[in-house]
């Protein structure tokens, strides 16, 4: 049985091309629980997979040519093989990465028609990108019976998106939107892209994520040279990457410049705390990841320079609400927080803080509950 999101895809597919799909695949958007900048740390991240995805419904063509429709731009682009040429402008530059990757891989993939749809909210760093590229691709490898392991598909999927599409990601947000698994999050080791799946379920609580719509503005800079800082520290400390820091103290000792020393002391205390929450997951205390979230929030406002004042008011906000633990999610500098709450408490923290944009005369945040789900499949 589709639901009515994945209904609105196929109906749209068959009025523009005038046919049933062979298929219904879907891709989910993410949220990162904890464990932010530490990927290209060699680090540890947390994500989970949302219940908001990409439905894509498609058909094999007998030539070389793809044919795209967004429900959500109202556009069909038509590309042959003859334009997959990287950097490639437009949204549809996701779908033809997809393609050139697995092509550039060496797997004979045909044309195709597609029709898609999200309800992951654009651009607000809960992946959009990544559940359009797994969506595409799940769609492709299947359509073409072609055989692709999980984790490559999602190496597949970062390399459309980073050498195509011309956006260096690490490989979280591909990896959420493929390997997850329903009731769990997903604890991915950066370095080694080894994987646990650790359940996250506990019915008397629940995940507020709250988009504080706040425009991102100089991130690109920004994230360069938080890059930059770790870097240039773990060649000073004489480890490869600062996940390799063992003795925090000792790292901190080395280092006589002020700003280092907090930017390294974030990224080794949130790995630490990646694996603190593993471990209470584990051992079925969500609750005690209230305290791990605080943390992580107070290190990336102090010590790592990436939150912003709409992004602090909505966690302290939140806490005062009644939440267990909450923290900005994802790069920085805006986007969404995610806060731990008692279930059915989600819409009244969210109405609190709330009002308290309204007070601070900030733009109306958006929010919504976040269910671990399933990664990317087929359906239909
Ligand atoms: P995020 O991944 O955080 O949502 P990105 O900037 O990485 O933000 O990706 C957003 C871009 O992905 C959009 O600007 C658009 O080009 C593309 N995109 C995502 N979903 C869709 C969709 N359903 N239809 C068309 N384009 C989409
Ligand atoms: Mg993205």
């Amino acid at each position: 049985m589709l639901e009515q999101r994945d209904e609105t895809v196929v109906n749209a597919f068959r009025t523009g091309y005038s046919a049933e799909p062979a298929g219904v695949w879907v891709a989910p958007g993410r949220v990162n629980l904890i464990g932010e900048h530490t990927d290209y740390n060699d680090g540890f991240v947390m994500p989970f997979a949302l219940d908001q995805r990409v439905t894509l419904a498609a058909r094999p063509r007998p030539d070389s040519v793809w044919s795209v429709t967004s429900v959500n731009t109202g556009r069909t682009e038509v590309f042959d093989a003859d334009e997959l040429q990287p950097g490639m402008a437009g949204w549809q530059a996701y779908i033809a990465g997809v393609v050139w990757a697995l092509r550039e891989s060496g797997h004979d993939v045909g044309g195709a028609d597609l029709t898609l749809g999200s309800d992951v909210p654009l651009g607000s760093g809960l992946s959009s990108s990544a559940a359009l590229e797994c969506a595409a691709l799940t769609a492709l490898v299947d359509l073409n019976e072609l055989t692709i392991e999980p984790l490559q598909r999602a190496i597949l999927a970062r390399k459309a998106e980073n050498e195509f599409v011309g956006a260096p990601t690490g490989l979280m947000d591909q990896a959420a939107s493929t390997l997850c698994v329903e009731g769990h999050a997903l604890f991915f080791d950066c370095r080694d892209h080894a994987i646990r799946q650790v359940p996250l379920a506990d019915p008397a609580l629940e995940i507020l994520v709250l988009n504080t719509n706040t425009p991102h503005a100089h991130v690109d800079g920004e994230y360069a040279a938080r890059r930059a800082s770790c870097e240039e520290a773990a060649r000073l400390l004489g480890v490869p990457a600062l996940r390799d820091v063992t003795d925090l103290d000792a790292a901190l000792a080395k280092l006589d410049d002020d700003l280092l020393r907090r930017r390294v002391r974030h990224v080794v205390t949130e790995d630490a705390r990646v694996l603190e929450a593993v471990a209470v997951l584990e051992q079925g205390r969500l609750a005690d990841l209230g305290p791990l979230l605080d943390a992580s929030h107070v290190s990336m406002r102090d010590d790592f320079e990436i939150t912003v004042p709409t992004i602090d008011l909505a966690v302290e906000t939140a806490r005062e609400a009644g939440a267990l633990g909450a923290r900005m999610t994802g790069g920085g500098f805006g986007g969404c927080i995610i806060a731990l709450v008692p279930t059915g408490t989600a819409d009244a923290v969210a109405g609190r803080i709330g009002e308290a944009f309204a007070a601070a005369g900030y733009a109306a945040p958006a929010h919504f509950v976040g269910r671990p789900s399933a990664g990317a499949r087929r359906i239909a």
